[in-house]
């Protein structure tokens, strides 16, 4: 065996992957460059570990569970008046989530709760921490099948050994009794554990309603605002003043 495979084996043994399959790349830049012994061990450790932290990090996002990706830096702060330049900041440094603080953002459709919620999301895998994405009506159809379904089941796991879980759309649709003490079982267990995002079109008073239960309503609101900062958006809708079409100007469409 010569020195190059061996060095491929040895690799092999230690799971260093990166430096396998870039072997013949590194000892090639190494030469070209004429760099030292010091700095090419350097190189090829730290490339290595690079690779590896890039690759967690893509693994965060894809387990996250977001429907596509949206990003702070997208975030207009000139259309959404609702939010500082200096509370976008804080959030997006994200010590509220070591802090284990909740996070509402209530307002009407289009103002961008969405994207808000899915960028911070983004924002805490790339920074390392577990996150998951649901949206309401996905998370009762989990709760309410992960006893037996091994898919529900596994979602459920995930999402109590995420650092921060983001649900997306609550009061959009009501929910039956039975799914709203699921909900309120779920957010008693995350409690002092896991940051929550949540986004809803209803205000606190209307919680009441769409769970048909005051007593519930008021016991999850207890518990998911006693660490929490609500931010509420108002505004047009992003949708509405950007609205784009495919047909040429002039025609019907840009008329409505
Ligand atoms: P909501 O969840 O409040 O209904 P979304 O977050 O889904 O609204 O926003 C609708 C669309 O408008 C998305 O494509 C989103 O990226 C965009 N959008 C909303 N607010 C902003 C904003 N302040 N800056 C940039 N894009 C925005
Ligand atoms: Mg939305």
């Amino acid at each position: 065996m010569d020195n190059l495979q061996e060095i491929k084996a040895y690799a092999t043994t230690l799971s260093l992957v990166h430096t396998k399959n870039e072997l013949e790349q590194l000892i090639h830049e190494a030469e070209s460059k004429e760099i030292s012994y010091t700095e090419f061990l350097c190189k090829v450790l730290g490339s290595e570990i690079k690779h590896r932290q890039d690759k967690a990090k893509e693994r965060r996002i894809k387990e996250a569970g977001f429907p596509y990706p949206k990003y702070l830096k997208d975030f207009d702060l000139n259309f959404c008046q609702s939010i500082t330049r200096k509370q976008l900041n804080q959030l997006s440094e994200l010590n509220w989530i070591d802090g284990i603080y909740n996070l509402i953002l209530s307002g009407p459709p289009g103002v961008g709760k969405t994207h808000l919620a899915i960028a911070l999301g983004y924002q805490a895998c790339e920074n390392g921490y577990r996150v998951s994405y649901t949206t309401m009506q996905s998370l009762m159809q989990v709760l309410r099948t992960c006893e037996i379904d091994r898919r529900s089941k596994a979602k459920m796991n995930r999402i109590y050994k995420s650092n921060l879980l983001v649900v997306d759309e609550v009061g959009y649709l009501p929910i039956t009794s039975t799914e709203g003490n699921l909900f309120f079982q779920l957010i008693s267990e995350l409690q002092e554990q896991t940051s929550i995002i949540i986004t809803t079109n209803k205000g606190f008073e209307e919680w009441a309603e769409f769970l048909d239960d005051a007593a519930l309503a008021t016991a999850i609101l207890d518990r998911l605002s006693y660490r929490c900062d609500r931010i509420q958006m108002s505004g047009k809708s992003y949708r509405l003043e950007n609205r784009k079409s495919f047909l040429n100007k002039g025609d019907l469409a840009d008329e409505i």
